[in-house]
């Protein structure tokens, strides 16, 4: 993965957005970095496409700063800022040929016809595209719907690329086909992409950094594997991925490590280091861990720091991978565990005794 340049190409200041008496962004500030792929991830209505379209300058802020590539953008109309925007619908004219889709926005900059043509090609071949600009646009795929909105983007040679839920038409398999091409493109020509996503996934593989955004807040702003690892709060850790929590006490603390009293786990000492900065221990209420960092310890299994024990109540067989429920002493509602099936390996059915291994290092603490 590209080391994202430290150098804020956007800078996002108290930025909140009133719509009548509902506020809909409650002060954001963030640094998006020039040549990141920054996702804004949230559940719908959180503000996402609200702070997007605020970028882009199709909204004004109530209150705080914008700023692009240097400039504060209070007042500068959205065709004259350094950013262009991908929509969800793509809005493509039909009636249109490709070229002349990719090309509109020259058009209106009022850019010699010949250029015109030779910068279409270039950002089609770019999506590959190459040769399709006579093609009526009425006529492609998705997919290929997809990769023009993007063309007319790319033509207007923005600094940054505002994404909003793009890929949310296509099915899966495209859809999961095209996320790596985006990634791959934003990593070649090495401009900002911004990209709007409720899909968890979607932002886990293609980004850089992701803000992470709850009614109008950004909870944490984190790369993937951070805010997969180390969620700051039972929000965030629901919303990434599965999270199994554990009712929890801290019993003291000694020698660099912190006594937890887990009543389905039993009692582990954790070293100081894997308390997330400023928590106070004696509020700690829960723990988290992972469906993959718990394992059902089968027969010559690799032995783990930690062993309990627990009962199978339920499994869910997805090929590649199996689902268990289990049931561990003096925790009232089931963990998730999620094991490779590995050949020759079968699949325990419900109601099995079996041991399960974790380490402390796979845990999360939590107020
Ligand atoms: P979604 O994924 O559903 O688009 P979102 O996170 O992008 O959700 P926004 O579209 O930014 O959310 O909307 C944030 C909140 O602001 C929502 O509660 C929405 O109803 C409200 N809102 C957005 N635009 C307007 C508007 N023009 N007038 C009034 N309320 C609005």
């Amino acid at each position: 993965m590209a080391t994202p340049s430290p150098k804020p190409i956007i800078d996002l200041t108290g930025v909140t957005k009133n719509f009548g008496s509902f506020q809909a962004l409650k002060g954001i500030d963030a640094a998006i970095y020039e040549g990141e792929f920054f996702s804004l991830l949230g559940p719908s209505g959180c503000g996402k496409t609200t702070l997007l379209r605020m970028i882009a300058g199709f909204e004004t802020p109530t209150d705080g700063s914008i700023v692009i590539a240097g400039q504060d953008m209070e007042g500068v109309p959205a065709n004259r800022r350094p950013t262009n925007m991908v929509f969800q619908s793509y809005a493509i004219f039909p009636h249109l040929s490709v070229a002349e889709n990719v090309g509109y926005g020259l058009k209106t900059r009022k850019m010699p016809k010949a250029e015109i043509a030779h910068e279409v090609e270039q950002a089609l071949k770019m999506v590959d595209l190459g040769g399709l600009g006579d093609r009526a646009a009425h006529e492609l795929s998705g997919g290929q719907r997809q990769r023009v909105a993007l063309a007319r983007a790319l033509v207007m040679k923005p600094k940054v690329v505002l994404l909003d839920e793009p890929l949310s038409a296509l099915d899966k398999k495209l859809r999961d086909q095209m996320q790596v091409e985006l990634r791959q493109l934003q990593q070649k020509l090495g401009i900002t992409f911004i990209l709007v996503t409720h899909d968890q996934e979607e932002a886990l593989t293609m980004s850089d950094r992701i803000a992470v955004m709850f009614e109008g807040r950004i909870a944490q702003l984190a790369s993937p594997e951070e805010l997969y690892r180390r969620p700051v709060d039972k929000r965030v850790a629901s919303f990434i991925g599965v999270m199994n929590f554990l009712d929890a006490k801290a019993s003291g603390r000694m020698n660099g490590h912190l006594a937890l009293d887990i009543p389905a786990l039993g009692s582990i000492e954790l070293p100081t280091a894997q308390i997330p900065e400023g928590m106070d221990t004696q509020n700690l209420d829960s723990i988290g861990i992972r469906p993959e960092m718990l394992t059902i310890l089968f027969d010559g299994s690799e032995p783990t720091e930690q062993v309990a024990r627990g009962q199978v109540t339920g499994t869910a067989y997805y090929g590649d991978m199996t689902y268990y429920s289990v049931r561990l002493p003096g925790h009232t509602a089931d963990v998730t565990i999620s094991m490779r099936n590995t050949a020759g390996r079968s699949i325990v059915p419900p109601g099995s005794e079996v041991p399960v291994g974790w380490g402390a290092d796979s845990i999360v603490l939590f107020q």
